[in-house]
């Protein structure tokens, strides 16, 4: 094979590398999860205002006496204090954008 053709061969190989990069780009990331979310895992409408307890109701495994499975049981979440961020909180934290390219 000649020096040039190996030379258009590798210009094509990076033009179609280049071509694919572009071609495979991932639409732009959806914003950041904005629900606040708590550490039990539910969402601060979830949580009482007033008393800052949870109400969300978590679905267990319930066994008998014989240890075999025996349903479902749903119990109130034993989150107390909702510990996530504030939607008040937001507004002053800066939106951390994703690196321009
Ligand atoms: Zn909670
Ligand atoms: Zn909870």
């Amino acid at each position: 094979m000649e020096p040039v053709s190996l030379l258009v061969g590798a210009a094509l190989l990076a033009a179609g590398f280049a071509a694919g990069r572009v071609g495979r780009r991932r639409p732009p990331a959806p914003p950041p999860q904005l629900t606040p979310i708590c550490g039990c895992g539910h969402p601060l409408s979830q949580h009482d205002r007033e008393s800052n307890t949870c109400y969300a109701e978590l679905r267990r495994d319930s066994y008998d006496k014989r240890g075999r499975w025996a349903g479902h049981t749903w119990v109130a979440c034993t989150c107390r204090q909702y510990v996530g961020p504030r939607p008040v909180d937001e507004v002053f934290v800066p939106r951390v954008l994703p690196p321009a390219d």
